[in-house]
């Protein structure tokens, strides 16, 4: 293949140092257009905006960084560029590199990880790409890593309507321990409501919480990330429970 076309997105923000990392990353592979939310989109899942317009702004940082802002979700960031910005549709789209993890049950809720899947639904191979840390600024283990899947990506294709969602801990390149091909576990944030008084006397509520793993004895994505590994899990967003067809079926509905 001759320099492929990568779309670089995410759910910080077009001004997160995650998505200046993966653009860093990706300009090494491929001619990379990056189309981002304008502000943090985190949590938003697979939103889109359908009653207000998008706009979109060009916007330059340091080093060479060139990319669109769009007033929307990370979804609604991957449409846009494929089915309005783009010239050509682009050979694979990344999204992230997401500040913290997108394991277990929190994929459901990950904009990260939404925008992976719409570039799945345009029938692109899509990667999603997370650190296992809110605070950690340091992306080189994480650039390594979205390089070393991209590559084997393109090498080997992905499944039709298949997104390969990556974590990668937060610890020093050296220190990762490998790759763990790895599946959804169940990991889980507690939520807490803290109430507060605003200056008006009213009250109001932030949550707040930490993840739990349920399943901290069984490999799945969360604890592969925990123990130092690399977690790479095979997503696809089809929803049916075949499982239960069968058993529904025997239900009565007559
Ligand atoms: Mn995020």
């Amino acid at each position: 293949m001759s320099r492929p076309k990568i779309l670089v997105t995410n759910d910080d923000g077009i001004y997160a140092s995650g998505i200046k990392a993966l653009w860093e990353a990706m300009s090494e592979i491929g001619d990379v257009t990056v189309v981002a939310p304008n502000r943090e989109q985190s949590a938003v899942g697979h939103a889109i905006t359908v009653s207000d317009p998008l706009r979109v702004e060009e916007v330059i940082r340091a080093n060479g960084f060139h990319g669109y802002a769009v007033n929307g979700t990370p979804a609604d960031c991957v449409k846009i560029a494929i089915q309005a910005l783009l010239e050509d549709k682009p050979d694979l789209v990344v999204s992230g590199i997401n500040h913290g993890s997108n394991t277990g049950n929190n994929i459901i809720y990950s904009g990260t990880v939404s925008a992976a899947t719409e570039g799945t639904m345009l029938d692109i191979p899509s990667i999603a790409v997370s650190l296992n840390s809110f605070e950690d600024s340091d992306f080189t283990g994480a650039q390594s890593v979205a390089k070393a899947v991209v590559l084997k990506v393109f090498e080997n294709g992905l499944s039709k309507k298949t997104l390969l969602n990556v974590n990668v801990p937060s610890i020093p390149e050296n220190e990762i321990k490998g790759y763990k091909i790895t599946q959804q576990g169940n990991a889980v944030f507690k939520d807490r409501f803290e109430k507060r008084e605003d200056p008006r006397g009213n009250t109001y509520y932030w949550m707040t919480g930490k993840m739990i793993d349920p399943d901290l004895e069984i490999d799945n994505d969360q604890k592969a990330v925990s123990d130092g590994f690399v977690s790479i899990t095979p997503i696809h967003y089809r929803l049916t429970n075949h499982d239960f067809l069968d058993e529904l079926n025997s239900w009565d509905f007559s």
